[in-house]
């Protein structure tokens, strides 16, 4: 048996981050949250390099990522200007002059028996409901530009409300790293110059900068973006490429000025060869267009998106290379990549951040000792090729699930054949009306049901269990949940109201209590 004293020997006592991009800083400040001062966190990041500097959209589990490092809600939106997101409108994605808002809260009530869902499908083939999206609330109160915080009561409407938030990324790297260098991380300025392995089992051992500084460490962390210096430079992980479903790899970024009115959701608009995202902040709108490079030179994608920005652009636009895939390992031996490093899915759904925060989850759960057993890294690796596959195929589906635009991009999405387990899904629902999500998934029952009907995949058929509903009943039952939100939405603050009042409290008030006026 092992004794407490072998145990403790094996503890790992240094880890080493490579990067202090958003990767780098939210990995130092979870670890530093969740071990305290029993482990040593050095993080090496090199200004004259930099960061990516865009990420500024993001979902609703960011909210366990603030808890876990103690940020309070207000003191998150002050210090990075953010402003809520209550989903995403996507333009034109359909077809040109289509429109469909995915939201990030539930569809109807729960009622008793049948979903909610099959419900509506039962009355909308009775001739008896209205459109989908007039039973969100969420959909309903971001285009009205209104915005509050969900409450617990299942009873209320309310309770179906689901939001995350835009904001500064650069401002949150900043804050975050306060948090995690008062906990202890040590930040150390360098570029990375060689890396140094044991020879026998291939472990990294130190890094050591330009400067002939040296970092050992137990465990290290790559969050070296793009460059994957650790898990591919020296490991070796290897890269799926996705770019047959996935063609965009540029971008071009450029922020704007502020509207008076900032929208509680972010909108994306399919372009000839990609689409353009919107951000609203608090100071300014952040866009890009998100293109192919087979399609579309850098010079026009530059242009095309100068000349559709809602005010005066506050910089240069800044251009961006990306490919679409994942390392074949995210864990190898003592190296764990955390970020782009790990793989890159575009950001058409916000969710580059939340994969790095799926990554930290899964290390805190994992963490191993020196001796890294290949078992805890398994698990990890087929954990994150999950959840890096479910967002790749809902990604692809937005591509795929088009009609009316013969662009070549386009028409080379609409057409190819996508992945197997998005080919089943798509066919489940359009035979059967159901949805085929794991637990685990990211994108829950709402998510999938705004895009595919969004996106004009009709079902078929519904739940049996909703023939048992009266009609009559049924659709009464609806128009109660549409009157109930189409009577509450006056009654709920503008969006900027609420910024506004975060912004001028001094006493330290939830964003809950804010936005409820109490
Ligand atoms: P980086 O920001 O690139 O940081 C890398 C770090 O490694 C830096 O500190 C750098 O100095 C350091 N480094 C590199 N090489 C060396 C070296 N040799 N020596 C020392 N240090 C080194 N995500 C979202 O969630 N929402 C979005 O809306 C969103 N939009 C995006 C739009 C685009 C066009 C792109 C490309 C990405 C977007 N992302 C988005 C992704 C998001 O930007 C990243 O997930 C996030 O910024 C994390 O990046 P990172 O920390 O992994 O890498």
């Amino acid at each position: 048996m092992t004794n407490h004293s072998e145990l403790g020997e094996n503890r790992i006592t240094k880890v080493v981050i490579l990067g202090g991009g958003t990767a780098g800083w939210m990995t130092a400040t979870a670890l530093a949250k969740s071990f305290g001062r029993s482990i040593d966190i050095a993080l090496l990041e090199s200004e004259e390099i930099g960061t990516i500097g865009v990420g500024e959209a993001t979902i609703p589990t960011l909210h366990w990522f603030n808890q876990l490092v103690g940020l309070d809600e207000a003191e998150f939106v002050r210090a990075t200007k953010a402003s809520f997101k209550l989903g995403i409108e996507f333009v034109d994605w359909t077809r040109p002059g289509h429109c469909y808002f995915h939201p990030f809260g539930y569809y109807g009530i729960t009622l008793p028996g049948v979903a909610f869902f099959p419900r509506w499908q039962k009355a909308h083939r009775d001739g008896l409901a209205r459109p989908l999206p007039d039973y969100s609330m969420t959909t309903r109160l971001a285009l009205d530009g209104r915005f509050t915080i969900p409450v617990d009561d299942t009873k209320s409407i309310l309770s179906t409300l689901g939001y995350a938030y835009h904001f500064d990324a650069g401002l949150y790297a900043r804050h975050l790293r306060t948090l995690a260098e008062a906990d202890g991380v040590v930040r150390h300025e360098g570029k990375l110059a060689t890396v140094e392995q044991d020879p026998l089992s291939g472990f990294v051992t130190a890094l050591t900068t330009e400067r002939g500084e040296t970092l050992a460490g137990d465990l290290f962390i790559d969050c070296s973006g793009f460059r994957a210096l650790l898990i591919e430079d020296v490991c070796h992980a290897g890269f799926d490429d996705w770019s047959h479903w996935l063609p965009c790899d540029r971008a071009v970024a450029v922020p704007c000025e502020s509207l008076a009115t900032i929208t509680p959701f972010t909108r994306s608009t399919a372009r000839p060869a990609g689409w353009q995202w919107r951000i609203p902040l608090q100071h300014r709108i952040g866009n890009g267009y998100v293109y192919g490079s087979e399609f579309i030179s850098d010079d026009e994608a530059g242009q095309y998106l100068l000349d559709n920005l809602d005010g005066p652009a506050l910089a240069e636009p800044r251009f961006l290379r990306f490919k679409a895939g994942q390392r074949r390992k995210y864990w190898d031996r003592n190296v764990v990549a955390i970020g782009l490093s790990s793989g890159f899915l575009e950001p058409l759904e916000s969710t580059s951040i939340h994969l790095i925060q799926s990554g930290i989850a899964k290390l805190l759960s994992l963490f191993p000792d020196r001796g890294c057993y290949s078992g805890l890294a398994t698990q990890f690796n087929t954990l994150f090729a999950q959840d890096m596959d479910n967002i790749r195929d809902f990604l692809i589906l937005h591509y795929h699930a088009t009609e009316g635009r013969d662009d070549p991009l386009w028409k080379h999405c609409r057409e190819m054949t996508v992945p197997d387990s998005l080919a089943s899904r798509i066919a489940t629902f359009r035979k059967s009306g159901r949805l085929l999500i794991g637990s685990d998934d990211l994108f829950k029952e709402a998510s999938w049901l705004a895009v595919l009907t969004g996106q004009g995949v009709e079902p078929q058929d519904y739940h049996p269990l909703a023939d048992t509903l009266d009609p009559q009943r049924n659709a009464a039952q609806l128009e109660q949940i549409e009157q109930v939100i189409t009577r509450s939405l006056p009654t709920l603050p503008k969006h900027e109201q609420i910024i506004a009042a975060i912004l001028a409290d001094k006493r330290g008030a939830s964003v809950g209590s804010m936005a409820s006026g109490a």
